[in-house]
């Protein structure tokens, strides 16, 4: 990925969605917000004992940054699961501005303009979306939990089904979030995987004390390409939270003292 400065704001882009003009998004950075602490400093976590006087502004600054209204705004939820919301103009603001009025959502979609679909992570995997020829955008919150849900391939399903795109437009991201070199588990976590029968060979390493680690990046790539994804419209940021908890928030470095970083994405209003 493509690391972008506003001021103090760092974040980084996909050059793939980059080339579409008709578009903007963004996955943030522990920099160039106000918050302090293990807050510090942009914390963009809406559940947390943050005050969130500083949250919203954190919000107004990382917007500014990437030239989208905040009052568009349109949050998913951490609840792990794989239902995937069509997000439309009576949502802007939602869980924001104004209470939630959906439940159980950690995948947005809309293909209306100006809508900021907005997921946010601390080693749980960042998943964009965009069929540049339907004109779709999407975002889902992947942990290890909505990996083995699928919720990759959910929403690939959805962009066909609900906005007739074709799969072979689609291109897909998989941004900042926990790597291999850091997601060790134990041998339940690594069973459940074990029912997604496409995965073949490389997505895990079997380790001397009995425990694995598992390369969510992969397994999330070969539920995208199961679907139907391009092997080429699809790219992997590499970058590990976990390895850089200087910079990113990671549940898994600090034991859960973090913050908490946001992906957006939005189609630019004309
Ligand atoms: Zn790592």
């Amino acid at each position: 990925m493509q690391q972008n400065f506003d001021n103090e704001v760092l974040y980084y882009t996909f050059p793939e969605f980059e080339q579409y003009e008709d578009i903007v998004h963004g996955f943030s950075s522990r920099e160039g917000g106000v918050s302090g602490g293990f807050y510090r400093t942009m914390n963009l976590g809406i559940n947390t004992e943050d005050s969130m006087d500083n949250v919203k502004e954190n919000y107004r600054i990382f917007c500014d940054a990437l030239h989208v209204d905040v009052n568009k705004v349109v949050l998913g939820q951490l609840t792990h699961e794989a239902n995937v919301r069509n997000v439309t103009a009576e949502d802007a603001g939602c869980g924001l501005w104004k209470p939630f009025t959906y439940e159980g959502i950690d995948g947005l979609l809309t293909n209306e303009p100006g809508l900021v679909l907005t997921a946010t992570f601390a080693d749980c995997v960042p998943v964009f979306f965009y069929d540049p020829v339907k004109k779709v955008v999407g975002i889902a919150h992947s942990g290890w939990r909505g990996t083995v849900k699928e919720i990759a391939g959910k929403m690939v399903e959805r962009m066909v089904s609900d906005y007739g795109c074709d799969v072979k437009d689609i291109i897909a991201g998989i941004g900042p979030s926990i790597g291999m070199c850091c997601f060790e588990v134990d041998e339940d976590v690594f069973y459940d995987f074990t029912d997604l029968l496409y995965l073949g060979d490389g997505w895990y390493f079997e380790k001397d004390n009995g425990r694995y680690d598992i390369d969510l990046w992969r397994v999330i790539w070969c539920t995208l390409t199961d679907r139907g994804v391009l092997p080429e419209n699809i790219t992997i940021s590499g970058i590990c939270t976990c390895c850089n908890h200087d910079v990113l928030f990671s549940h898994r470095a600090t034991k859960g003292r973090r913050g908490t970083m946001a992906g957006m994405i939005s189609i630019k209003e004309k």
